[in-house]
């Protein structure tokens, strides 16, 4: 392949060939990569950093499956729970799909060696965890398997592991910048650059599978890493692939106010409370049932109330009090010792004498890439019809399966990773042995990576990457919040769309190659302004409230005019909607009902 450097020479982009082009390695990636490798593909797995650094590690509380280790459980009750979780949005399919194979793909990394936390009958520890419920929603279940409060450590540590044992090839540092897709609209695989050297290179490939995670960094405060800056969902959009349901985005109840970094749930699951300024525990007000244990949405508005009916805690009366001293410093040793690091080093308090500073903060994307429930990537095509695209597959969180809709339960992510990845790698294992053609490589691939890496080096007085970066995560949080109100969205709808403009001016001071890290920054912007604008949008559109997007204007689920999915298309800012899958695959439909806990 040939192409233009900054200074009009022809140049050439190296190329490396591939069955299989995994981007990310998260627990996804992983997962679906020592599938892969397992059945004797050569693949190529691209990180932007070391594999066990990506943010499958810093998940703490577990990953639910319904293997009735502690109390009895049902993976139908597990389904009941995630399609109510929900809020009837999910496509129920896919859930029975997931729930169902929860026992078995825990047991799997069992025996892959994944040190879980024991019962003293050497059976996997479960604890409870929010809106894991017992009997079809009756009493609280313990669902969550959990390796302490490292359990996406623990997970990811142990996929690597398998994957080098599988001889998965690793490419180390190297960020993807952008897809390739021929006129039929078949995707080929990446084009990418080694962060070390600068140097572009093209992963050719009759399969490519996105796994790039989340985006919590299109908001100000975030449990996300830096580095989950919705790469996935980027170079989607630009290859003209729709982006589903962005308006859920979900706020996490308990970050350390100020910092952002997770307090997990399994906290509240080991027995810790919420309380306010008064010392009241309030969750009992909002979930009579569940208590501080309801949904992630539920808890967070729950706070957002006390805080803006004058009962937060602090100065500025802007947070609420996490109290688990109650439950002793053995159980928060044993069970929480990464939290109570984490109260240590973020709250300056010791969580065994005082309570934790906690504020609701962006977490978890439901939206994203639009597959079916074995990874394969569903857009429209030119005939407007929905149909497979050829060669795209998506798992995990970059992926809207949907299995989580308008709201996702703890513990289900971890479990959406592994269950999906597994299912998209025995997928793409079948559809290689019919595509046994590699198509060539188009001759403009080079095109939109080399021009965007040359707007970066050629641009003169452009804008500043941090400046326009900055501006866009403070109107992501004030206009697309825990509670949405009409003239916000509307005016956030304007601002995110004039600093898109902006970005497409942006430069960087530093112009070298080498380890750029300010290059990598701008690079990343392009994909995050693609996620911000879609959010954005499609709450704009949205006139109901539903899961995590809660609106002042229309505050009930209107299931009559929005029992559907959202599709955003970057090209045009335009959106369009499709269908729920309101039927499972063996059982019957579980009926819309109004959400209590
Ligand atoms: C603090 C925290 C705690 C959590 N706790 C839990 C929990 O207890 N239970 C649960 O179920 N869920 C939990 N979650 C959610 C869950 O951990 C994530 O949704 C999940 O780990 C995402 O996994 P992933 O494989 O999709 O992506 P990630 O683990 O985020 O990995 C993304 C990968 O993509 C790579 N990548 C991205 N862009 C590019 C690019 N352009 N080129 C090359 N590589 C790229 C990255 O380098 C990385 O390897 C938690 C999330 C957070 C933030």
């Amino acid at each position: 392949m040939v192409g233009t450097d900054t200074v009009g020479n022809v140049m050439a982009v190296a190329k490396r060939t591939f069955d299989v082009v995994v981007v990310g390695a998260g627990g996804a990636g992983m997962r679906a990569a020592l599938q892969l490798a397992q059945a004797g593909l050569k693949v190529a797995v691209l990180s932007k950093v070391f594999p066990t650094r990506s943010h499958t590690v810093a998940a703490q509380g577990g990953i639910a499956a319904s293997l009735g280790n502690v109390s009895e459980d049902n993976w139908l009750w597990h389904m009941y729970d995630t399609v109510k979780g929900s809020d009837y949005l999910g496509d129920q399919d896919a859930i029975e799909f997931m729930c169902r194979s929860a026992p078995e793909v825990v047991i799997e990394l069992e025996h892959f060696g994944m040190p879980f936390d024991r019962l003293d009958s050497g059976k996997i520890y479960q604890r409870p965890f929010g809106g894991h419920m017992q009997d079809f929603g009756k009493v609280p279940v313990q669902r969550a398997c959990a390796a302490a409060d490292r359990t996406g450590h623990a997970l990811l540590h142990t996929l690597y592991q398998q994957n080098v044992k599988a001889n998965t090839h690793f490419f180390i540092e190297w960020m993807a910048l952008d897809l390739i897709r021929d006129q039929d609209g078949d995707v080929l695989g990446v084009s990418a650059l080694e962060i070390e050297t600068g140097e572009v290179m093209n992963f050719h490939a009759r399969s490519t599978l996105f796994a790039t995670g989340g985006a919590g960094r299109i908001f100000q405060s975030s449990t996300n890493a830096f580095i989950n800056t919705g790469d996935g969902l980027g170079m989607a959009a630009r290859a003209g692939i729709p982006l589903e349901d962005m308006e859920f985005y979900q706020f996490h109840p308990t970050g350390v106010y100020g910092a952002g970094v997770l307090i997990t749930e399994g906290v509240r699951g080991e027995g810790g409370y919420l309380v306010n300024k008064d010392g009241e525990r309030f969750m009992p007000k909002y979930a009579p049932t569940a208590k501080d244990l309801a949904s992630r949405d539920v808890v967070s508005r729950a706070m957002t109330i006390e805080i803006n009916e004058g009962r937060g805690c602090g100065k500025h009366g802007d947070y609420v009090m996490l109290k688990l001293d109650h439950l002793g410093d053995d159980v928060i040793k044993q069970r929480l010792p990464g939290i109570r690091e984490i109260a240590l080093k973020f709250a300056h308090v010791d969580p065994a004498k005082s309570p934790i500073p906690v504020v609701p903060t962006a977490h978890y994307m439901m939206g994203g890439i639009p597959t079916n429930f074995h990874g394969q990537v569903v857009a429209p095509n030119k005939q407007g019809v929905e149909a497979v695209v050829n060669g795209l597959y998506a798992v995990g969180e970059c992926a809207c399966v949907s299995v989580h809709g308008a709201n996702r339960l703890g513990c289900n992510s971890l479990l959406d990773l592994i269950v999906f990845g597994r299912e998209a790698g025995r997928q793409i294992v079948a559809d290689l042995k019919v595509n046994t053609v590699l198509k060539p490589l188009p001759a403009d691939c080079d095109d939109r990576p080399l021009s965007r890496l040359a707007r970066l080096e050629g641009q003169k007085n452009g804008e500043r990457v941090p400046e326009v970066g900055e501006a866009m995560r403070r109107s992501m949080q004030k206009h697309c919040g825990v509670f949405r109100f009409p003239e916000l969205l509307e005016q956030g709808v304007s601002k995110i769309y004039e600093i898109a403009e902006r970005v497409k001016h942006t430069e960087t001071a530093d112009k070298s190659k080498i380890f750029n890290t300010a290059r990598i920054e701008a690079l990343e912007l392009d994909n995050l302004i693609e996620v911000a604008q879609a959010t954005m949008t499609a709450a704009a559109a949205r006139k109901e409230s539903r899961g995590a997007h809660a609106r002042d204007d229309f505050q009930e689920r209107d299931d009559e005019n929005w029992l559907k999915h959202s599709l955003y298309y970057s090209a045009e800012r335009k959106l369009e909607y499709k269908p729920v899958k309101l039927k499972p695959l063996t059982v019957e439909s579980f009926p819309l009902k109004a959400r209590v806990y």
